[in-house]
């Protein structure tokens, strides 16, 4: 099944023009990945210069991570993998260590993959003990006959198969609580009790992050989308969903079609943003489709999706894309996204506001 899909994607690459000069080399692909770190109402007069250094630094290392992967001759699933996994190290981003809380205060984490050469899948929603929901995610894809599990099934698998597991207050910072309160507080809602094993208030020192609220329409989660040197193509996202979000609730960064997708045969592509706008309009396959069926230039199809449906339905967001054939984009209709980008051989195109390139 594998092989007559990555064979027509082959033909495709040879038969169609890059939009990367020199995108394709003989016996192969040159590497590429895009990384986002959420898209909202990012000014940099709210980031601050000790923050805007701060999620550029956390892009950086992710997209490094990423890209030592490939040229090593990695996957992109691997490579996705590995870019995620500093982003939800960072407790900058909304996602892992720094994901937002529930109402309830508590972090339910969702993340999902899909490798574009088999469609494999794999998912896991409201996680609260997995280190790194991606690996979770990476796991039920490979290890387990379903393509999602939620809720404690979800963080009993992710033990069962040998990940690491963290005590719920690992996942805590101080921000992200003081920008809890402070949603709760405008929204009349009780404020509950701080989690048990955190620090004391007053003993951690928040890291600048962006209040991440639900009239602030910042996003912090984290998304990659890759292409490795056999022309293949994956996408990840991983993300602490909306803050003080409801118990159980689900975005669409764990939705297959919404803020996931990746097929060889058209194009893999993460998203961020209000999720719930994302899952209606199945964003992440509505770009796949206009490619594969409309043979829409990459950059044209996510601005459709994004500057047009996402902008009908009133919803906020970004999402970032990668063809097996080296197209890369990204497209957000918010005052910022973090987001970069690297082709192998070239240097790194990083980006926060919307007046950068
Ligand atoms: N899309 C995510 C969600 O709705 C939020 C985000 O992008 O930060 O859960």
């Amino acid at each position: 099944m594998q092989k007559p899909l990555a064979a027509l994607a082959a033909v495709m690459l040879i038969s169609s023009a890059s939009s990367i000069a020199g995108a394709q080399q003989q016996g192969g692909h040159h590497w590429a990945l895009v990384v986002h770190g959420g898209a909202g109402v990012i000014e940099k007069s709210q980031l601050g210069p000790e923050g805007d250094k701060a999620y550029r630094a956390g892009l950086d290392k992710a997209i490094h991570a990423g890209a030592a992967v490939l040229d090593k001759g990695g996957s992109a699933l691997d490579a996705v993998e590995a870019a995620l996994h500093v982003l939800e190290e960072d407790p900058h981003f909304n996602a892992g260590k720094g994901a937002v809380f529930t109402r309830e205060g508590k972090n339910e984490m969702d993340a999902s993959i899909m490798n574009g050469s088999d469609l494999k899948a794999g998912a896991v929603a409201g996680v609260q003990r997995v280190h790194s929901p991606i690996s979770a995610a990476r796991a039920v894809m490979e290890k387990s006959p379903h393509v999602m599990i939620a809720g404690r099934g979800a963080d009993e698998f992710a033990a069962s198969v040998g990940l690491k597991m963290e005590e719920p207050s690992y996942f805590f910072t101080e921000s992200r609580w003081q920008g809890l309160v402070k949603e709760l507080k405008k929204k009349g809602l009780p404020i509950p009790p701080r989690p048990a094993g955190v620090p004391k208030e007053g003993e951690q020192i928040p890291v600048a992050v962006l209040d991440e609220a639900e009239d602030s329409g910042v996003h912090g989660t984290t998304g990659v989308v890759a292409l490795d040197r056999n022309g293949n193509i994956a996408a990840g996202t991983s993300t602490g969903g909306m803050q003080a979000k409801m118990p159980g609730r689900v975005g669409d960064s764990p939705i297959i079609g919404a803020g996931t997708y990746a097929s060889d045969q058209s194009c893999a592509v993460s998203g961020t943003g209000t999720g719930e706008y994302f899952i209606r309009l199945g964003v992440a396959r509505e770009v796949c489709n206009l490619v594969y069926f409309k043979g829409m230039k990459l950059q044209d199809a996510v601005d459709h999706v994004i500057h047009k449906e996402l902008e009908d339905l009133h919803g906020d967001g970004g999402v970032i894309a990668i063809t097996p054939d080296g197209q890369l984009a990204w497209s957000f209709n918010t005052p910022g996204m973090f987001r970069a980008k690297l082709v192998e051989g070239g240097q790194v195109q990083m980006g926060i506001y919307n007046d950068e390139p």
